[in-house]
């Protein structure tokens, strides 16, 4: 698999040089805030940056921003402008210090949220379900690609060797470019997103990392800005992360954003009778569900839950204890203990964590 890379101007720049001007001293209270939105692909992160003259310490001490909506596909030119609303502070990997990410909704000029804001209905939902104190994890799958579109460290006339020894692999020819994976790792703990595990994955050049638990909106809230921060640091390393969930066509592994769930009912003894009964709902819901787990309602999702590669088929439901060919999964150790929490394996790597909690909500404790 030896290959040199893609020229990417960004990896040829030479990053000692940012170091100095990055150690020069700020004006005293003066920090840099990066508001954070999603764009209008609904799953396409952007941001663009501002000073402030004070340390905030929750979102309403922000100032509410806008932006040019004709240019994010989110609006007309002859009306662009959409509101950035701050919901979510986080700290700033890249500056440190006293500086800030933001986290926005979005909305339109009549202050409706815009199409892609799905988080404030999602957070009326977790609002509605609170008693039952709901916690998710997701696993974040993703492909690393050279910026011409092939992934990350595969020979360009050819293939590498078939599936078998990359998940979890160690060495140079089983995985490819670990430095991004630890860089995203750290800065997500040092950001505030609890980020709890990583592992490289089936396809080559293949990774995942998974966040939780969480409770309610806040899942949706750091898995977002994990995927911003894992955009922003591949940029710095020349190389693409793509949420594709099926990124190579044949015999290679798609990727998935499976989403784990519990309620404080599924936690205490005896929760597997509750988790039966989820399970039991979620199975009269199939085409909602499929239809709220990707950007296009169940399109890119087609290309990814073809009954192979770990994956159920699109079309049917499905659940079982150990069982990664189904839609649901109950965890061998959960089956033992008899409690714990669920895993729906739908979820398509690209999908908005917002539409996933959402749906599940919906149907698991509003019904
Ligand atoms: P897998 O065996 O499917 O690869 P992982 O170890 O990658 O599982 O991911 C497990 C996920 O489940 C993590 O995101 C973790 O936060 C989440 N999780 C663990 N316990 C719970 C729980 N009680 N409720 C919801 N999510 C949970
Ligand atoms: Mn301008
Ligand atoms: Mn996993
Ligand atoms: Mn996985
Ligand atoms: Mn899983």
């Amino acid at each position: 698999m030896a290959q040199t890379l893609v020229e990417s101007a960004n990896a040829h720049i030479n990053k000692n040089i940012l170091e100095k001007f990055m150690e020069l001293p700020m004006p005293d209270g003066v920090i840099q805030a990066t508001y954070i939105w999603i764009d209008g692909t609904d799953e396409n992160v952007r941001c663009k940056d501002r000073t402030l003259n004070y340390i905030p310490t929750s979102p309403n001490e922000l100032p509410i921003w806008n932006y040019d909506g004709s240019s994010t596909y989110q609006a007309d030119g002859s009306n662009s402008d959409v509101y950035l609303y701050p919901v979510r502070i986080y700290k700033d990997p890249f500056r440190r210090g006293n500086n800030i990410l933001v986290l926005c909704e979005t909305y339109r000029f009549d202050k409706t949220p815009t199409e892609s804001n799905k988080r404030k209905e999602c957070l009326e939902t977790c609002n509605k379900c609170a008693d039952e104190e709901p916690w998710f994890g997701i696993e974040q799958e993703y492909t690393l690609l050279d910026v011409d579109g092939r992934p990350l460290g595969w020979p360009r006339n050819g293939f590498p060797g078939p599936q078998g020894p990359y998940y979890c692999g160690v060495g140079a020819n089983k995985v490819t470019a670990r430095d991004i994976v630890e860089a995203h790792y750290r800065a997500c703990l040092y950001a505030g997103v609890k980020i709890c595990g990583t592992n490289a994955e089936v396809m080559p050049a293949q990774w995942e990392y998974q966040v939780g638990p969480c409770v309610g909106i806040e899942i949706g809230d750091d898995l977002w800005v994990s995927r911003f921060l894992l955009h922003r640091i591949a940029e710095e390393f020349g190389v693409v992360a793509t949420l594709d969930p099926k990124p190579m066509e044949g015999d290679w592994n798609g990727a998935g954003a499976h989403t784990n769930v519990s309620t404080k009912t599924m936690r205490e003894d005896n929760g597997i009778v509750e988790i039966q009964k989820a399970i039991k709902k979620l199975s009269q819901h199939h085409d909602r569900h499929i239809r709220a787990y990707d950007p296009r309602g169940g399109k890119d999702n087609e290309r990814r839950l073809t009954g192979k590669h770990e994956t159920s088929s699109i079309h049917d439901f499905s659940a079982g204890v150990a069982n990664r060919g189904s839609s649901i999964r109950i965890p061998r150790g959960v089956s033992d203990d008899g409690k714990g929490y669920f895993e729906d394996r739908r979820p398509s790597s690209n999908c908005d964590p917002y539409s996933v909690v959402n749906a599940i909500l919906n149907t698991i404790c509003l019904e």
